[in-house]
This record gives structure tokens, C-alpha cells and sequence, in this order.
């Protein structure tokens, strides 16, 4: 099974991933993920990477189209996968159904999740993650622990550089701009399921358990 995860950035999508993951035992595979640790370890993917996602801006296409190809080559992820943040153009859609093909497998679901805009600023400036295992965290919502020092992993609690103000900013008009148009790609070919995701993670995860049956 493979179901995509659709929605701007801040929705809640990186929580959702780790949830469903766990509970429908599918692989999670997140590109931002992939590329942050890629920078960790300072790889030429990963400071090519930099130059765009600082800046939030999409990492083109090409290079992300093949770090995809590679990741669902791998064994463990040929079982079923849960993507975070892929595909996030059409044309990264379409490159997906090819590398699918290649090994018989398509697209099952795509799930957006669905929330107002005026909410994302405050949810993705207010943002933690650990950097070892990305766990989420938030100022006001769910406020880190005092010393930043991840309680699941023991890894460091920070604040992604594209989650401040004006990087954050620019990401939420490349979404408009650039994934939005998915959604309706998706539905076009009936597997569109929209999940209204303004509750809490938990009232999300139920809500899209019971949106997949
Ligand atoms: P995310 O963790 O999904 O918010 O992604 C963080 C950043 O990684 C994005 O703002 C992009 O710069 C880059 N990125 C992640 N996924 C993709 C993708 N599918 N296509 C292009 N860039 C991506």
C-alpha cells in the first residue's frame, strides 16, 4: 500500500506520518527529513539541498525525484509506504506513478490534510524538532522541555531555520503556488480523501483512520 500525506506546510503532516506508521506498520518516508539529515552529516545532496531549503524553496526536481526512486528501492520499503511531503509538484507526481510502475506498485490513497491558512504562520514559527528523531514539538501548544533535550531520544530540541518568519513565509506561498494543484490532480483520478486537520494530533489520527476505513 502506498498513501501519500498532502498538506501545507504546518498541518501536522511529520506527527501524522509517525502515527499512521506505526499503526498500519507502512514505512515512513520523508524527503525533508531525508535531506535535513543529509545536512546533519554535511553530504554534497544535503549542501546542495541547503541553498534551497533555507531559503524555503522547493529542492528541484530532478534531485528529488531520484533520492525518491532510490529510498523506494530499498527492501523495507517495498513492503507499503506512508510519504511525508512527496510528491510535492505535478510534475514530482508524475515521475512518482513511473517509479512506481517499475516495480508493479501505484498509488493507493492520497490524504490532505486540511487546514485554514490563517493557522499555519503561528503553528510552524512556534515549531520544535529534535534533530535526531524528529519528533515534533510546540511553544504554546506542546512546549518542549526546559532543557531542550529530546525526552524520547536524548537528541537536541531546535527550531528549524525554515520555520522562521520569512522562510516560513515564502514556504507557504510555494505551496499555493506549486502542491496545492495536486490535490485536485488526485481527485481527478478518485484518490483524494480530505481530512479537516485543526484538532489535536490525536483527533487527526482518528479522523483519518476513519476516513481510510
Ligand atoms: P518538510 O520537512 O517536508 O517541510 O521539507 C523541508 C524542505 O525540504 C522543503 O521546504 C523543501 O526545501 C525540501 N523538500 C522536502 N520535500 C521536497 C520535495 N518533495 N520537493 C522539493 N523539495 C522538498
Amino acid at each position: 500500500m502506498i498513501i501519500i500525506l498532502l498538506g501545507p506546510p504546518g498541518a501536522g503532516k511529520g506527527t501524522q506520518t509517525a502515527a499512521l506508521a506505526k499503526r498500519y506498520k507502512l514505512t515512513p518516508i520523508s524527503t525533508g527529513d531525508i535531506f535535513r539529515a543529509n545536512l546533519n552529516d554535511r553530504t554534497p545532496l544535503g549542501l546542495e539541498a541547503q541553498n534551497y531549503m533555507s531559503q524555503g524553496l522547493l529542492v528541484p526536481d530532478d534531485l528529488t525525484v531520484r533520492l525518491v526512486d532510490d529510498r523506494l528501492a530499498q527492501p523495507d520499503a517495498l513492503g507499503g509506504c506512508l510519504l511525508d511531503g512527496f510528491p510535492r509538484t505535478v510534475f514530482q507526481a508524475e515521475e512518482l506513478e513511473k517509479v512506481l510502475a517499475k516495480t508493479g506498485r501505484k498509488v493507493d490513497r492520497c490524504l490532505l490534510l486540511d487546514i485554514p491558512e490563517k493557522e499555519l504562520m503561528a503553528r510552524l514559527t512556534g515549531r520544535r524538532v529534535c534533530r535526531s528523531c524528529s519528533s515534533v514539538w510546540h511553544l504554546n501548544f506542546y512546549p518542549p522541555p526546559a532543557d531542550l533535550i529530546c525526552p524520547l531520544c536524548g537528541g537536541e530540541i531546535y527550531q528549524r531555520a525554515d520555520d522562521e518568519e520569512v522562510a516560513a513565509s515564502n514556504r507557504l506561498k510555494v505551496y499555493l503556488a506549486q502542491t496545492q494543484p495536486l490535490a485536485e490532480w488526485y481527485e481527478k483520478k478518485g484518490l483524494l480523501t480530505s481530512v479537516a486537520a485543526l484538532g489535536s494530533p490525536k483527533e487527526v489520527e482518528m479522523a483519518i483512520e476513519k476516513a481510510l476505513g
